[in-house]
């Protein structure tokens, strides 16, 4: 007690000497910044706007349209030939992992601090890339939640975070590390492994208590662990109801991993807000997530990126015929998900793929059979609506400005996202115009 006071008067003494901090002096006259190019995708109309002029007052779009008048004081950042976009969104990334080596080992090689070096790497690299926000859907020790932060904060560089701490599934399921001797990796509800109701709430809410922003749990088999069947169905549609349940009685959004059709049609039913992969769906699962306003998450990308490794045998043999499965049914899939207009929102599953690369999807989706602006959609409207954040995702008045550029029309070639050539995040410019 004694410490803090003196503390306090020593700040009343410094407060006198330099007089008290003045909030004006940290933010002179807001000088509003303009954004000029030559098209616009705002995230709201399906056409793109000419003359494009956008106004940001702070960190927030004060005005945007078409042919604006400018402010006489404003700083004009003309881009030219360019489109303006909302900064997009990646609902499905692992922002603390990258495969490459040795990657099913690193759990007994790695420390957390090794993962959180290389993070701060791959979330600067995705920033860079034009992705102003993702989902992490799940690392561990919750590196992900102290990346957040230090983003947050300012330290370092990267995109808004939401982190989900440890994804939650069950024993010896695509959430556990296995194929190690008994008692080497046995995981608890700490590290994200439930099972039966009331384990799955505990495990919920620790990952709460330690910052998980939305909550991501395991349905069904997956391609990269080792000893479970794809199409396996792991959570009990009991165990789904209760993470459900849990998840939005705290205000979290429950992302469901989900190959199989039966986990894809019990994370459905027990009403999750997004199915990611989904890669087995038949006409059953595409009616019951239209009905239920469920979004799919497709990881196109994930699915390219597993099949040219069980192809160049760079994957794990436990792997190779599980990726070549999932693969081939995502792309079905995902079809079926464009025709059936469920909805969707982008995701790429990067950490499976190199951060960074993650406009490759857009790509990828329109390869697939979705237009060029329904894929662009996919990635700000839609995402933000998944993510249940309306701050996000257009570019109109009122928006946060997240703000990217591509080079011509992506409209004509999509793959122009690959190509981002201005990034603004929150209103400060992150890459482009002289940075
Ligand atoms: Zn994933």
């Amino acid at each position: 007690m004694k410490i803090a006071r003196r503390s306090l008067v020593a700040l009343g003494a410094l407060v006198l000497l330099f007089g008290a901090p003045s909030v004006h002096a940290q933010s002179p006259a807001k000088r509003a910044t303009v954004i000029k190019a030559a098209r616009m995708f705002d995230g709201v109309s399906a056409s793109l706007i000419p003359n494009a002029v956008v106004i940001v007052e702070g960190n927030r779009i004060a005005q945007a349209g078409s042919g604006l008048p400018i402010p006489p004081t404003a700083e004009v950042i003309d881009l030219g030939d360019a489109t303006i976009l909302p900064g997009f969104i990646d609902c499905h990334v692992h922002l603390t992992i990258e495969l490459s080596g040795d990657w099913p080992n690193q759990a007994l090689r790695q420390t957390s601090a090794d993962a959180a070096i290389k993070a701060t790497r791959y979330a600067q690299r995705t920033l860079e890339a034009g992705f102003t926000t993702v989902r992490d859907v799940g690392g561990g020790d919750f590196v992900d939640v102290a990346l957040a932060r230090a983003i947050d904060a300012g330290t370092i560089p990267g995109p808004r975070m939401f982190p989900s701490g440890h994804g939650i599934g069950i024993t010896g399921g695509h959430g556990d590390e296995n194929g190690f001797r008994p008692g080497l990796l046995d995981h608890g509800i700490r590290e994200g492994i439930a099972n039966g109701a009331d384990e799955v709430r505990a495990s919920i809410r620790y990952q709460v208590k330690y910052g998980a922003k939305s909550i991501k749990v395991i349905a069904t088999g997956g391609v990269l662990s080792e000893g479970d069947e794809i199409g396996a169905q792991q959570m009990t549609d009991d165990e789904l109801r209760a993470a459900v349940d849990e998840a939005h009685k705290l205000g979290r959004k429950i992302a469901a991993h989900a190959h199989g059709t039966s986990g894809i049609k019990a994370a459905a039913r027990a009403g999750v807000d997004s199915v990611e992969h989904s890669s087995f769906l038949d006409d059953e699962a595409v009616a019951l997530l239209v009905a239920k306003g469920t979004f799919v998450v497709p990881t196109l990308l994930a699915g390219y990126t597993v099949e040219a490794g069980a192809k160049d045998g760079t994957l794990p043999l436990f792997a190779r015929e599980k990726a070549l499965d999932a693969a081939a049914n995502m792309r079905r899939s995902f079809r079926k998900a464009v025709d059936g207009k469920v909805r969707i929102a982008f995701g790429t599953d990067s950490g499976v793929s190199a951060h960074g690369g993650n406009a490759r999807e857009f790509g990828l989706m329109v390869k697939n059979g979705m237009s060029p602006a329904g894929a662009l959609f996919a990635a700000t409207r839609e995402a933000a609506a998944l993510l249940g954040n309306g701050d996000i995702g257009a570019i109109s008045a009122g928006k946060l400005a997240d703000i990217v550029a591509v080079p011509g029309d992506p409209l004509v070639d999509i793959t122009v996202t690959e190509r981002v050539t201005f990034v603004m995040k929150d209103g400060l410019v992150v890459r482009g115009a002289g940075r």
